[in-house]
């Protein structure tokens, strides 16, 4: 981290912050590897008992200024938060969902979803990955995962062969490295462009953002927040791993929003960001 603050970035110093002008912060988490321990696939990951409860409870805290940027379907999160239930986007800022109890997800892209993605980029990702044992494909409808987690003996093969393919054909496309996986995302959208749109919206419009992720996606989202007076917070893996993370595990992250959680039900959190929001 390239600052002179020693405090920068450093959960334990904005805590306090949060705290003491709940009403002025907005938060934002990443899902996979931020809010849930990463599993051996996607459907396989767990949520720890404690959380939705805890996410609530900061809900109340911070006025419902609590937002999930995944790369997952917003709907797929919300289902494994329930009872809680997040605003935010999906899908790399494809999708969005306003409310959080909202029944309907808006998108910002929606012909890109309607459209998912180009038969012919799929098609040749099949016949890239076909020899590609333990290499799993997960069609997001406009985005492809492209999994090595069970085959990591592929992971720079894959990545030599897709970033070819998109070079040498216009689909439209970028291709973007998580952990132990390849995206497939459409141009133009990220988590960035996700986070500045949720900002321009009630009730995170002129807060200040605190954006917490573990994966190079996250990266285009931390840099929006910094711009906007706010925090990229890092959390330790695949990805980040120099040893001057934010958080050294997804239950650190879990650790921090429960201490958080404690103290809004303990105070009069949940009077103060209810007459706040005007319900
Ligand atoms: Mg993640």
């Amino acid at each position: 981290m390239l600052d002179n603050d020693p405090d920068h970035d450093r959960p334990e110093a904005i805590a306090p912050l949060i705290l003491a002008t709940p009403s002025a912060y907005a938060l934002f988490v990443d899902f996979d590897g931020t809010l849930a321990d990463i599993a051996p696939s996607p459907e396989q990951v767990k949520v720890e008992p404690g959380l939705p409860q805890d996410i609530i409870r900061l809900q109340g805290l911070l006025g419902g200024a609590v937002a999930v940027v995944t790369g997952r379907r917003i709907s797929e999160v919300n289902r494994h938060l329930a009872p809680a239930q997040l605003p935010g986007s999906g899908l790399h800022g494809l999708e969005f969902r306003s409310a959080p109890f909202g029944a309907e997800e808006t998108t910002g892209h929606a012909e890109q979803i309607g459209i998912g993605l180009p038969p012919a980029l799929f098609d040749a990702v099949v016949a890239l990955t076909r020899a590609m044992t333990g290499v799993r494909l997960e069609n997001k409808g406009p985005i492809l995962s492209i999994h090595y987690r069970q085959a990591p003996e592929f992971a720079s093969e894959l990545g030599i062969k897709l970033a070819r393919l998109l070079n040498e054909q216009s689909f439209g496309f970028h291709v973007k490295q998580g952990r132990a996986v390849f995206e497939l995302i459409p141009n133009g959208t990220s988590k960035g462009t996700a986070l500045a749109e949720i900002m321009r919206h009630a009730p995170f419009a002129g807060r200040r953002p605190i954006m917490i992720g573990d994966d190079l996606a996250d990266e285009e989202a931390f840099a929006v927040a910094r711009a906007a007076d706010g925090w990229g917070l890092t959390v330790r893996g695949e990805h980040f791993h120099a040893g001057d993370e934010s958080f050294g595990s997804a239950s650190e992250v879990r650790r921090w929003l429960s201490a958080l959680a404690g103290v809004a039900a303990t105070s009069d959190g949940q009077t103060a960001a209810a007459t706040e929001s005007g319900i």
